[in-house]
């Protein structure tokens, strides 16, 4: 479509980024492109019904907070270990070297309310089930999980059963 086109032209690969063998899907691209960004964020703003949209840091952010606004919904940062300040969850997942640790703060969600994660790209999918069990131990009801690009030969989707995952662009 013509929105996945204009997605696909504003992502650019760079080999060797964070390490060798690597090739980084960057957005900056989009981001600084104000038409291709008011595309994406109303496409994203349209996936699912929503209270609360999180975003995960730090990309994750950067969308999130535009969808947020866009659907007349709440923002809450779901952030890397020991950057919220008030009380919070924590949930571990595990990266190729070692493991990661990211929380939402305990009292961010109604109870029920229906809550859409956002985030940049959908790699492994490690980063977006460790978030969908913050929001449903925090009491939130996870409508779906929307991104920007999916990295299908990483097969993250499959982590992720039972949980509605939107896409915009699929590679
Ligand atoms: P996963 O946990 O393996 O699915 O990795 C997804 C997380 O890592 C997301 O928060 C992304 O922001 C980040 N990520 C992984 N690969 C890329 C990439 O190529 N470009 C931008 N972000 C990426």
């Amino acid at each position: 479509t013509e929105l996945s086109t204009m997605i696909l032209d504003r992502i650019r690969d760079v080999p060797d980024y964070p390490k060798p063998g690597v090739v980084f899907k960057d957005i900056t691209p989009l981001l600084a492109d104000p038409v291709a960004m008011a595309a994406v964020v109303e496409e994203l703003a349209g996936t699912h019904q929503a209270d609360k949209i999180v975003g995960i840091e730090a990309r994750g952010f950067i969308l999130a907070a535009p969808v947020a606004y866009r659907a007349g919904a709440g923002f809450v940062p779901v952030r890397k270990k020991g950057k919220l300040p008030a009380a919070t969850l924590e949930e571990s997942y595990d990266l190729e070297y070692g493991s990661a640790t990211i929380e939402v703060h305990r009292d961010a969600f109604v109870p029920g309310e229906r809550v859409l994660i956002v985030d940049d790209v959908l790699a492994t999918g490690g980063t977006a089930k460790a978030a969908v069990e913050l929001v449903e131990r925090a009491g939130g009801e996870v409508a779906g999980i929307a991104v920007l690009m999916e990295l299908a030969f990483l097969q993250g989707r499959e982590r992720l059963a039972g949980v509605d995952v939107r896409s915009l662009v699929t590679v």
